[in-house]
């Protein structure tokens, strides 16, 4: 009698894959993840997903974790989000500052009138 394959609901992970797994689990930044591991933000958040695992809630990872889901993330992780895009923009704006308008990069007045 022949054993039947037992069907593998989740690929095997690599090493790194269960590091950076846990790395997020532990609240980990996702750049400090991918630094150590190797793993781009892109697969990382789809592994969690698949093993289900989720950043701590709260943090800009927490977030991302939510939307791989396809949820609506909960309010610790929506201010969390916040507050990084609200700095990220803070610090475009300084720079584009110190450069005379003619200078700065096309297409940006244009994708202020569409918001
Ligand atoms: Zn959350």
């Amino acid at each position: 009698m022949a054993t039947s394959v037992i069907p593998n609901p989740h690929p095997a992970l690599t090493l790194m894959q269960a590091v950076a797994l846990g790395l997020l689990r532990d609240g980990f930044k996702q750049r400090t993840i991918t630094a150590r591991t190797g793993i781009q933000a892109d697969t990382l958040y789809a592994l969690a997903v698949l093993h289900d695992i989720t950043a701590p809630c709260g943090t800009v990872e927490g977030h991302d974790c939510h939307e791989a889901r396809e949820e609506e993330p909960c309010a610790p992780c929506t201010h969390a989000h916040g507050r990084a895009h609200a700095r990220q923009h803070a610090q475009r704006r300084r720079t584009l500052g110190a450069v005379p308008r003619s200078l700065r990069p096309r297409g940006r007045e244009g994708r202020r009138a569409v918001r």
